[in-house]
């Protein structure tokens, strides 16, 4: 799933694509994907404004139009953007299109229908809030972690405010944005911090580690222009962050700082990968609860195929629910 180096790079090359570009008009055979505001106000609001802008905040696109209005959209798992000639032919999992003054047509291709679109109000702070649920979901938002002023004195104070374990705090969308089960997972290998490790039992060295492994492993996905793994791809092609994942999808295979096999757990239903050699966790931290989530830790790798290499045939995408 698309996190914040992938979202960034999407928006970053949408951002020359739409330079300048008018939004003249918008179809859809997905209109449950609209959220707000109803899919018919959605496309007769669009229709004449100007893109201003493609930014992005957490995992979300956002599109600042001319008329003081916001366009947001969240690819979710398989979204995909494109920006093309309207006489490239499509297939059946394109489901929203802008057409653009110019001819172009901004493209919406999603193979799960996960993704969302709403169309807001500009408020001082970006969105007008409170509008529905995805106002409340970006009102909720932690900081950016590559933010200027995220110095490591705000991480500290943050993560002084926690206490639960580390991989599902980093993936707390409201403790910081824009990290998923990828990043998070890269981020505790590079600071060695064990994933079931108590944000509370940190040593202030471990959260200068853990802060800037955090911003490291990021900046570098956004410099290799995100993780093509599963189904993430950007306007100008797939990213080749997955090729430097240290731990990511490679369970079985030697840890590139002590050769020993990798593992995988299941927690919270996601796949959890480290290293249990380079990624201890402090005997005071080996409680029952946390000794059982580790007993099912395998060294043994298990990856289905990307939804775009699965044949397009009646079923394959099994889990596309119309
Ligand atoms: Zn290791």
């Amino acid at each position: 799933m698309p996190e914040l180096p992938e979202v960034e790079t999407i928006a970053r090359e949408l951002r020359p694509l739409l330079d300048g570009a008018t939004i003249t008009g918008f179809q859809t055979d997905w209109p449950r994907a609209i959220k707000y505001p109803d899919p018919e106000r959605f496309a007769t609001q669009l229709a004449g404004r100007e893109v201003l802008d493609v930014t992005r905040r957490a995992k979300w696109l956002i599109m600042p139009l001319s008329g003081d209005m916001v366009l947001a959209v969240q690819v979710k798992m398989t979204g995909q953007l494109f920006v093309v000639e309207p006489h490239v032919t499509g297939d059946r999992h394109v489901h929203h299109v802008f057409a653009l003054a110019d001819g172009r047509e901004l493209r919406i291709r999603d193979v799960r229908k996960f993704g969302r679109l709403g169309l807001y109000r500009r408020g001082e702070e970006g969105l007008i809030l409170g509008a529905d649920d995805i106002g409340e979901l970006y009102d909720q938002f932690g900081p950016e972690p590559l933010a200027e002023d995220f110095t490591v004195r705000r991480f500290r104070a943050l993560i002084r405010t926690r206490r639960g374990r580390l991989k599902p705090l980093l993936m707390d969308q409201a403790f910081l944005a824009g990290i998923g089960n990828i990043y998070a997972d890269e981020a505790l290998w590079r600071a060695r911090l064990h994933p079931l490790r108590s944000a509370a039992s940190l040593k202030p060295d471990d959260e200068r580690r853990l802060y800037t492994a955090i911003r490291d492993v990021l900046g570098e996905g956004i410099a290799r222009r995100g993780s093509s793994v599963d189904d993430y791809t950007a306007p100008e092609g797939d990213g080749e962050m997955q090729r430097y994942l240290n731990v990511y999808q490679r369970t079985g295979t030697p840890c590139r700082r002590c050769d020993r096999p990798l593992r995988r757990f299941v927690l919270g239903m996601r796949s959890t990968h480290f290293c249990s050699w380079c990624q201890r966790l402090p005997r005071a931290e080996q409680t029952p609860a946390n000794r059982k989530l580790l007993k099912g830790a395998v060294a043994n790798a298990r990856r289905g195929p990307r939804w775009s290499e699965l044949p397009l045939g009646e079923g394959a995408v099994g889990a596309e629910r119309d």
